[in-house]
């Protein structure tokens, strides 16, 4: 296994990771929250827009992480600002490359308590012919529990702030060397698609979600179209159509079995909105059309979904849905009690939903060696809380 492994020293971030975050961010306030906390920080009512401008321009054109490189605004306030507020990037701990170029940042989080190291969270890059995709979390692990999915083993932690979902994207940026300002412009873009299939249910954390949206599709800031953001849901039946009326990006959703018996077991959450009522919340998606379709995701289980009468009821209930089939093949991880379809079933699921016309292309899993692939991501925190609780149960014994 050819794996890079890289451990970073942050620009700005607390050496070890154990401090709280002593200011408050800026980072992924949306533009009337900026201008609101620059007026509680005293700026007079008739600058506020002019400087949430240049800070907005500082911050997401020029990924600057210290109010000293915003030259627009005088010594003085840039000193006073930096006093106040905060604009550097989370912690990377360690970040990885794939053998196919696939990328993963482990991040930590700003320490609720002094002297403990903050909770950490994944973010993966996937650089394709012509497209690049980052996929980001929206929680620290998740309250569902898939009994397919790692970060499900993984218990909740907390939401992540609009500013931690934002951060993950500057991150990225700086990884790639995709700031205008080193000379990229738009049209060669590195991060040409979000997805919002790290860790987490973003549907749990909603306000947070649609905020960071929000900042990461302003037209004078990173500025990539919501029609280029996906979001995905395990089917929080009530958020759906909230998601569609106030964050109005794509929408994908873990559909992954047929029947409600098979997916109460594959998504727990099915018990409480169960299939039918799932799909008519995706019919009355506003703003799905032919040309904005809903991503259904499809894990290929060995013999648990991926029967042929499998592929027959899948088209037959996605009938008059304006639909797209992602079928994943299923990605293991340490202890996973499902087994990945065999190529040649997955083949022949793919070759029947492609017959009833619908784009289903297989999911080539990306990253696999470094545990990038959808549904491995799970933070190292757990993976050192178990071996904490090992060591503790050596000491008892
Ligand atoms: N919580 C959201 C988004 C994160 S999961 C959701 O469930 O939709 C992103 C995608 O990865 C989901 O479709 C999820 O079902 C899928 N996934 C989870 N574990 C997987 C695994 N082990 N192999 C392949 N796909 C997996
Ligand atoms: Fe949570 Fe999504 Fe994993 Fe289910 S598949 S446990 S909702 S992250």
């Amino acid at each position: 296994m050819t794996t890079l492994d890289i451990a970073h020293e942050n620009r700005d971030a607390a050496p070890v990771g154990t401090a709280p975050r002593a200011k408050p961010s800026l980072v992924g306030l949306t533009r009337p929250q900026l201008m609101e906390a620059l007026k509680d920080f005293g700026l007079p009512e008739k600058h506020l827009r002019m400087r949430a401008g240049q800070i907005w321009n500082g911050i997401y054109n020029r990924g600057l992480t210290r109010f000293d490189g915003m030259t627009t605004l005088s010594k003085e306030l840039r000193e006073n600002l930096g006093q106040a507020f905060d604009i550097s990037r989370l912690e990377i701990v360690t970040e990885q490359k794939s053998v196919d170029g696939t990328r993963k940042w482990l991040l930590r989080l700003p320490s609720p308590i002094p002297g403990v190291p903050g909770p950490e969270i994944e973010t993966v890059y996937i650089p394709e012919e012509g497209r690049g995709t980052l996929c980001v979390s929206s929680q620290v692990g998740c309250t569902l529990t898939c009994t397919f999915c790692h970060t499900g083993t993984q218990k909740l932690v907390r939401n992540l702030t609009a500013g931690e979902i934002v951060g993950q994207v500057l991150i990225a940026r700086d990884a790639l060397g995709e700031w205008p300002d080193g000379g990229r412009n738009s049209e060669d873009r590195l991060i040409t698609n979000i997805v919002l299939m790290g860790m987490g249910e973003p549907l749990y954390n909603f306000d947070n979600v649609r905020d960071a949206l929000e900042v990461i599709s302003d037209g004078e800031g990173i500025s990539l179209s919501k029609r280029r953001i996906t979001l995905s849901t395990s089917g929080v039946v009530p958020m759906i159509e909230k998601a569609g009326e106030e964050i109005g990006c794509m929408l994908a959703i873990s559909l992954h079995a047929v029947n409600d018996e098979t997916r109460n077991k594959l998504v727990p959450l099915n018990k409480k909105y169960p299939i039918r009522e799932l799909l008519d919340a995706c019919r009355n998606y506003p703003g799905v059309s032919n040309a904005r379709r809903i991503t259904f995701e499809y894990v290929m289980l060995k013999g648990v979904n991926d029967g042929m009468e499998d592929a027959k009821e899948l088209v037959r209930l996605l009938k008059g849905i304006p639909a797209k089939i992602n079928l994943i093949p299923f990605n293991p991880w340490p202890g996973s009690p499902y087994e990945c379809s065999d190529w040649e079933q997955i083949e022949k699921f793919a070759d029947f939903v492609n017959r009833a016309g619908y784009a289903s292309p297989v999911r080539t899993p990306r990253g696999r060696d470094i545990m990038a692939a959808c549904g491995q991501l799970k933070s190292e925190t757990v993976k050192k809380r178990a071996s904490e609780r090992f060591r503790e149960a050596q000491t008892e014994a």
